[in-house]
């Protein structure tokens, strides 16, 4: 096991078993120094003090024996030796019984050879004063000094010398003993100093070593985890090591690993369109925001034609599949230099950096191709088209949304003309998109009045009076002027607000009936219904009760509808078309001839009028294929019980035409140009009673 690979536990362990172990050492050494050391004390106490107190003592007595000897000597009464001579014996057995006690200590050999020689001298010490004692007492005093001095004092001079010495030796002893004991203090102090200082080496070292191994890999966890604080998830955790570390570590990968992976999902659900798996709007924008600011290239719209019908006739999978199909026929035919997203519903955006008008054309045909490719969806065979708005930047602005909305406007129109592709620029002739801003002001436009309608004369051709009119709408804007209705209404419809323009152009026409029925004129007049109009069943209840509250009869309102606002929800429209005609009110079909319908189809609908599109009308007397289109939809329609208007006749020729081809009404500039309501009632006052 290598110190790396030890666990946090298992090293701090190791660091404080290593310490703890080197204090034990500590002090057991202390200890067992500190016996050895009261030992020794102990018997330096007990035996040589005692032995050294021992040789002093028997030296001593032996010197006490001896001065009483003298003062027995000079002491001529007997009477008066006799307390001397105890004392004498009483020194002598203390000096023979300090001898004894002094070899029954345990000393050494050579010493206790030594306290032999001292007990003989000491026997014969005692025998010669006792020999001294006795010559005293018999030959009296001389012959005892003399016999004391020749032979008693002398052994008592050498018992003296030995004992002395031996008492020198045994001092010698207890200095050695001592010495010995202070050379192990020493000793022992210097071994707890030495293991007191590994110690603090091995704690030290061991500290370092832990601290490094635990804190460095630490310090490097704690700047991956800023890192990937940070965002970036390609930080690199390493690997392999098997302690908390390590597993702190493995933490922080699964960690950043799991917060990549969701905010690639949140991402996905904030940019990815979750059915083609396209970018969505908010993708495109940011992508489109994120070129370089002088690039140029080319912004297309790519709509889906009639793609709500067919998403409401085959349902919503069938929808989704085609949806899919077309999102990767585009990505396909667009090339993988282009930027493809799917902003809303069938609306594709797709992005050609540097290229020109033409390349882009060219594009937009190879695009749509690929889209009207024949497709087979759950065994249904699907022919779909497209309409395609293109705009250049920087030409026609670099901002995305104000882009956006201005392809979407050529988009629409492309629809509304159906042409393939209509580019921002050609729209300079159309309504002026940069009028698009006045979106935003609409809502005002309502509350300050800004809305006015306008009617235009439909000539009853049999009668040669007008009996109908058509409530067109405009806005009176104050900096802009008279804006006409193609360029507000369609943008009303795209956000709704056209919910809240057709009643308030019902409420106004309901209002104007009233004043020209005082004037004495009742035409039916004609007001324009849009697709989401038709698809509100609100507005059905509005306007029936709009009707019932002015008093106005059913029959004097007709509602003109557009093919394909039939088209978007058939069903829908036809249960309100059907309720609206119940209740009494007049149906027309507006723009008739621009849509695909058959008048098989409009034989279906409980319609009472068809108006042929102006496109059919221009230069009737002159075009033979109008004139056999219009003429053979007259005559159709007189067969359906259908009433027939032709829109935008504007010579005296045409109408002359369509007069004598028993059109029954006409409405175009050649009759009369829309006008407002004070010009219109004189106007009509006028023409019909000429
Ligand atoms: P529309 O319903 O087909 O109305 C006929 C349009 O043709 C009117 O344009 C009218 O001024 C124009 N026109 C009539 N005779 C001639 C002619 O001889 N020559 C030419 N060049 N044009 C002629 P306007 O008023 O600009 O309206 C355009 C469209 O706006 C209308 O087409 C209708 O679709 C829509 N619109 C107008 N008012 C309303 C409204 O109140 N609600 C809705 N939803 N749409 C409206
Ligand atoms: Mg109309
Ligand atoms: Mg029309």
């Amino acid at each position: 096991m290598t110190i790396h690979f030890a666990s946090i536990r298992a090293r701090l362990i190791l660091a404080f078993s290593v310490l703890l172990g080197l204090l034990l050492a500590v002090a057991a050494v202390s200890l067992q120094r500190l016996e050895v050391l009261t030992a020794t004390t102990q018997e330096i106490v007990n035996y040589q003090a005692r032995r050294v107190f021992m040789a002093q003592s028997m030296n001593l007595h032996a010197q006490a024996a001896a001065i009483d000897l003298l003062k027995l000597l000079q002491t001529p009464e007997r009477d008066q030796r006799v307390p001397l001579y105890a004392a004498m014996d009483e020194e002598m057995a203390a000096s023979a019984k300090a001898v004894h006690d002094l070899a029954q200590t345990g000393l050494a050999a050579d010493l206790q050879s030594y306290i032999g020689q001292v007990t003989d001298l000491q026997q014969r010490y005692a025998t010669l004063l006792q020999e001294t004692v006795e010559l005293l007492e018999i030959e009296g005093p001389t012959k005892a000094r003399t016999h004391f001095e020749d032979r008693t004092h002398k052994v008592l001079n050498t018992l003296l010398f030995e004992s002395r010495a031996l008492e020198t030796h045994l001092q010698q002893m207890m200095q050695s003993r001592l010495e010995q004991l202070r050379e192990s203090a020493t000793q022992a102090t210097h071994l707890v100093v030495l293991l007191a200082l590994c110690a603090l080496v091995a704690g030290t070292g061991l500290a370092w070593a832990v601290a490094r191994g635990i804190v460095l890999p630490l310090q490097k966890a704690v700047s991956i985890a800023k890192v990937i604080a940070s965002g970036d998830y390609r930080q690199d955790v390493p690997n392999g090591r098997r302690d908390e570390v390590g597993a702190l570590l493995r933490a922080l990968r699964v960690m950043r690993d799991s917060i990549s992976n969701r905010e690639e999902k949140i991402l996905r659900l904030a940019y990815i369109d979750p059915l083609t798996d396209l970018p969505n709007r908010t993708r495109f924008m940011e992508l489109f925001d994120a070129r370089v600011s002088n690039a140029s290239g080319a912004l297309m719209l790519l709509n889906v034609d009639r793609f709500a019908p067919i998403n409401n006739a085959l349902g919503y999978k069938v929808g989704d599949h085609l949806l899919c199909q077309v999102a990767l026929r585009i990505t396909r035919s667009a090339g993988e230099s282009s930027l493809v997203a799917r902003l809303w519903g069938d609306k594709f955006a797709i992005m050609l950096a540097g290229v020109d008008q033409l390349t882009a054309a060219d594009k937009v045909q190879q695009i749509l191709a690929a889209v009207r490719a024949p497709m087979t969806i759950t065994g249904q065979r699907l022919d779909i088209d497209a309409s395609v708005g293109v705009t250049l930047y920087p030409q026609d602005g670099t901002e995305i949304t104000t882009l956006l909305r201005h392809v979407n406007v050529a988009m629409t129109v492309a629809k509304h003309r159906q042409d393939s592709m209509v580019f921002v620029s050609e729209l300079d002739n159309e309504p002026d998109h940069q009028q698009l801003s006045l979106l935003g002001e609409m809502r005002d436009a309502l509350v300050q009045g800004e809305f006015i309608i306008y009617y235009q004369p439909k000539l009853n051709l049999k009668q040669n009076k007008v009996t109908a009119v058509e409530a067109l709408i405009r806005w009176r804007h104050p900096v802009k002027g008279l804006i006409p209705p193609m360029q507000f209404i369609p943008f009303a419809e795209q956000t709704g607000f056209i919910r809240e323009i057709t009643p308030w152009v019902l409420r106004q026409v309901i209002e104007d009936a009233a004043d020209w029925r005082h004037s004495g004129i009742s035409p039916v007049v004609s007001v324009n219904l849009s697709t989401r109009d038709l698809l509100n069943h609100g507005l059905v209840e509005d306007i029936q009760r709009l009707l019932m509250q002015s008093g106005m009869s059913a029959e004097q309102l007709c509602l003109e509808i557009t093919e394909s606002a039939l088209m978007d929800e058939p069903e829908l429209a036809l249960r309100h078309l059907n309720e609206l005609s119940a209740f009494g009110l007049k149906l027309s079909i507006d723009d008739y001839g621009t849509g695909q319908s058959s008048l098989a189809y409009v034989k279906t609908l409980p319609v009472d009028e068809l108006k042929i599109d102006r496109t059919f009308v221009t230069a009737v007397d002159v075009t033979p294929r109008n004139a056999a289109i219009v003429r053979s939809t007259i005559l159709l329609c007189r067969e359906l019980g259908l009433s027939v208007v032709a829109e935008g006749a504007e010579t005296a020729e045409e109408l002359a035409w369509l007069k004598s081809n028993q059109c029954d009404f006409v409405q175009g500039y050649g009759v009369a140009k829309p006008m407002p309501l004070t010009d219109f009632i004189p106007w009509v006052q006028k023409f019909n009673h000429s």
